[in-house]
């Protein structure tokens, strides 16, 4: 019998020699439970949140946790979804299933809606999977959305936040929250633990830039409203990307690193199957871009993308665009649709020798590209993640949000990139961009970020695979999850 239960053990969780005690004795538990453990995962409604989300739900299935994804009703209807996506979805209201935050008249607006219907919406969800016979065990919900943990907690569920922003902005925001950082900042510089000193322009622009998105700043302050409750703390990062903010957040919470959240395939390669990122709410052009990048040499194209929400000023799509005809180098740019008109009028056919624009790319299989020498990114933490974990270098262009934090980490922490500066209207002029893109393509700096790049590649790959940071982490919230009634 003893044997029996072993090897079911074995099969279901393919368990690491390091896993714990504590884990086995949980497995045997829910041998006699009449349901699988359930998670509802609940990311906010945006590209950069679900598919690090949605990652980790496929990371918990092979070791026997079944999780279905939550969206938005305008969301769902918007996905374009891999047949070979293996997580159930479910949707909920935000109060606009037609266009989603499209639909809502400010972002002010949104916000509010998704909390108050989103609350209901989810609360029936719940209530109609546990009639379904599929209980819930567990919500992972988005720190954007901190009311889904009051929902867990009606139901008597663990309620678990997941980041899809760094520990390091997170730390910032969390001395915001605490009172501990007064805006807006009177100081040129900002000292946080576990964070090196930071000028003020270093911070989230919803920080330096004290009032400009208030309904974001609510949203990025709010998140630790009642964090206190949860019963987990959850990072889309590794260990040892953010080592001492890590360290120092850990005294505040129970929490863990499960990241870089990438597909198992351009990492530790354990999951077979796991090749891509299923879910986009774009559409990809992906013949246009992998021919034209396969008759480039190798490390010649520069790759441009600025993510799925920052909208560029008009003037700093000019001169990205004139930077990059300048530089000389193979470029692929990704200008979103609703972005597409800042273009400056014949630049496309201008560079058509030289460049190719789409409107959204498969990024991943891009950045694997051989051709491919660096990367021009808005700093959106998942890009950065996956230039990390490929072993690109960067140019930091950052928008707003999160990014100018995330573009110093890259240039002075994780020293894998160079920051574009700006001159005094925030725009980075074109001979910026050409310089830096020569650097890192060409320059000794850039020859250095390629090694630091394959340093952290490596890195990565330990974190996710058998034993590392990030596997241990995915197994102790695994424990927590199988020792629920
Ligand atoms: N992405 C993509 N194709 C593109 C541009 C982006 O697949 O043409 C993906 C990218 O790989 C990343 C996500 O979209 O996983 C963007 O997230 P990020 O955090 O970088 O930026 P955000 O969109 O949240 O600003």
């Amino acid at each position: 019998m003893k044997k029996r239960v072993h090897f079911k053990l074995l099969d279901l969780l393919h368990l690491s020699s390091s896993v714990s005690a504590n884990l086995l004795l949980s497995v045997l538990k829910m041998e006699e439970k009449p349901h699988k453990p359930h998670v509802l995962i609940v990311p906010y409604p945006a590209q950069g949140h679900i598919n690090p989300m949605l990652q980790f739900a496929k990371r918990l299935l092979p070791k026997g946790i079944k999780s279905t994804l939550a969206t938005t009703v305008s969301t769902f209807k918007a996905m374009q979804i891999n047949p070979t996506n293996s997580i159930a979805i479910e949707t909920f209201s935000d109060g606009f299933d037609e266009g989603g935050y499209s639909q809502a008249e400010s972002l002010d607006a949104y916000v509010e809606s998704l909390k108050r219907v989103g609350s209901e919406t989810l609360s029936k969800l719940i209530k109609k999977l546990d009639e379904n016979g599929q209980p819930v065990t567990a919500v992972v919900y988005d720190g954007f959305m901190p009311w889904a943990l009051d929902v867990a907690k009606e139901f008597g569920l663990l309620g678990v936040v997941f980041f899809t922003q760094s520990c390091a902005v997170n730390n910032i925001y969390y001395h915001v929250y605490k009172g501990l950082i007064p805006l807006p900042l009177t100081e040129t510089t900002v000292s946080i633990p576990g964070l090196p000193v930071l000028q003020a322009s270093e911070t989230p622009s919803f920080i330096h830039d004290f009032g400009s998105y208030p309904g974001y700043y609510h949203t990025v302050v709010n998140q630790f409203s009642n964090i206190d409750e949860a019963d987990w703390v959850l990072f889309n990062t590794f260990y040892k990307l953010e080592e001492t903010v890590v360290d120092w957040l850990a005294k505040q919470w129970k929490l863990g690193t499960i990241g870089p959240t990438l597909p198992s395939v351009y990492l530790d390669k354990r999951l077979e199957d796991d090749k891509d990122y299923e879910i986009t709410l774009f559409k990809p052009k992906t013949d246009a871009c992998m021919t034209w990048l396969n008759d480039k040499p190798k490390n010649s194209v520069v790759y441009v993308s600025f993510g799925s929400m920052a909208e560029a000023e008009e003037q700093q799509v000019e001169e990205l665009a004139w930077g990059l005809k300048s530089s000389n180098c193979f470029f692929l740019w990704v200008v979103r649709e609703t972005e597409d008109r800042k273009l400056p009028k014949k630049f496309k056919e201008e560079t058509s020798e030289k460049g190719l624009v789409v409107s959204w790319c498969p990024q991943l299989e891009v950045l694997t590209h051989e051709s491919i020498g660096c990367f021009v990114t808005h700093c959106g933490l998942n890009s950065v993640l996956e230039a990390l974990s490929l072993g690109i270098p960067m140019v930091a262009m950052p928008q707003w949000t999160d990014q100018p934090t995330n573009a110093k980490f890259v240039k002075d922490v994780w020293r894998t990139g160079i920051r574009a500066w700006s001159d005094e209207r925030g725009i980075v002029r074109r001979e910026v961009v050409e310089i830096c893109i020569k650097e890192v393509m060409e320059g000794e700096k850039g020859k250095e970020m390629k090694k630091n790049a394959k340093i952290w590649k490596n890195l990565a790959r330990e974190a996710v695979d058998e034993g590392g940071s990030s596997d241990k982490a995915i197994d102790e919230f695994i424990g927590k999850i199988l020792l629920c009634p």
